[in-house]
């Protein structure tokens, strides 16, 4: 992992989270998220704080957030404050959109999936696989119209960010350095709520770490790609811009991303031992050196080991 910048820490304190999907057990990746954000957080003497993102019911586990929980637990991250899921935040997401509604920034979509690929074939667009489609804006109105507020949770339609033109994000990554992203070209308008009612990631991150006073976001870097979409959110929902770091990810042996729904990739807590060996793992990835080898210590003196060291990390870059 690249070296870390040290950015001056909040004056009103640090205040960071771990946001895991309740959709499996932690995975060796997962854990590398967990710890890094821990131990940033704890480096700081700032919070952490852990918040349940089970909006997408279809892909959530029943039991997969107590299981997490228990896993985190078991390896001595414990947490600050409430626990909250996300699924009991529904007025705050409602709240936004309306907000975002008076702005006349968003509209109604009924385009399918398939619709969206015939219009790009129709404008001679390719869209690499593994990669998202950008909408081209097919039910944009000229002007974007301010809706009846009832209606926006009436209509069968996705609801969708109206983008300003050429919108170029710039932003400073703690671990990756300077990124940009030109949402119009990379992305398009996108959804904030689905046609099935579900409010999107992407809306609801950003209004969660507003209402939680999230400072510092330190996660994955598969969502690094989010994050300009988030910037832009935050910055008309007239939110404060949290800083962000991107862990690097931890892939499988064919080179890719591991998921949750596998429980194959599940890591093992059942007892101090293994969890001190799926920490010294998660360590490993994040480039921390000169740690315990865990033979003869507790879980709470490695953890300590393991904050200098990233200590150390970022003072030394
Ligand atoms: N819930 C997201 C995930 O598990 C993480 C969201 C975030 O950290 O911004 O991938
Ligand atoms: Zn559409």
């Amino acid at each position: 992992m690249p070296n870390l910048k040290n950015p001056s820490p909040p004056a009103d304190g640090y205040r960071g989270r771990f946001a895991p999907s309740p959709t499996g057990p932690l995975h060796a990746g997962s854990l590398v998220a967990a710890l890094g954000s821990w131990l940033d957080a704890r480096q700081n003497q700032g919070k952490w704080l852990i918040r349940i993102e089970d909006l997408d019911t279809p892909r959530c586990i029943p039991g997969a957030d107590q299981e997490i929980l228990r896993q985190l637990l078991a390896c001595g991250l414990s947490w600050d404050g409430e626990l909250t899921w996300q699924s009991k935040h529904q007025d705050r997401y409602k709240k936004a959109l309306k907000r975002l509604n008076e702005l006349q920034t968003i509209y109604p979509c009924t385009c399918s999936r398939q619709s969206i690929a015939g219009a790009l074939e129709a404008r001679g667009v390719v869209t690499p696989r593994n990669q998202e489609m950008v909408y081209p804006g097919s039910c944009r109105p000229q002007q974007i119209p301010l809706y009846e507020d009832e209606n926006i949770f009436k209509v069968e339609a996705a609801w969708r960010l109206a983008l300003p033109p050429d919108l170029s994000i710039h932003f400073e990554d703690l671990a990756l350095g300077k990124q940009s992203q030109n949402l119009n070209q990379e992305v398009g308008d996108f959804v904030l709520r689905r046609r099935d009612g579900i409010f999107t990631y992407q809306l609801a991150v950003v209004v969660d770490d507003a209402e939680q006073g999230i400072t510092h976001i330190v996660r994955g870097a598969d969502l690094l790609n989010n994050t300009a979409r988030q910037i832009h959110l935050q910055s008309i929902l007239g939110y404060p811009i949290p800083s962000y770091l991107h862990l690097p990810l931890v892939l499988d042996a064919h080179g890719e991303k591991l998921s949750k729904q596998t429980l194959a990739n599940a890591i093992h807590t059942e007892n101090a031992q293994q969890a001190l060996q799926e920490l010294r793992k998660a360590a490993k990835h994040l480039g921390l050196k000169d740690l315990p080898d865990g033979k003869d210590t507790s879980i709470a003196e490695w953890l300590l080991a393991a904050t200098q060291a990233w200590n150390r990390k970022i003072t030394s870059s």
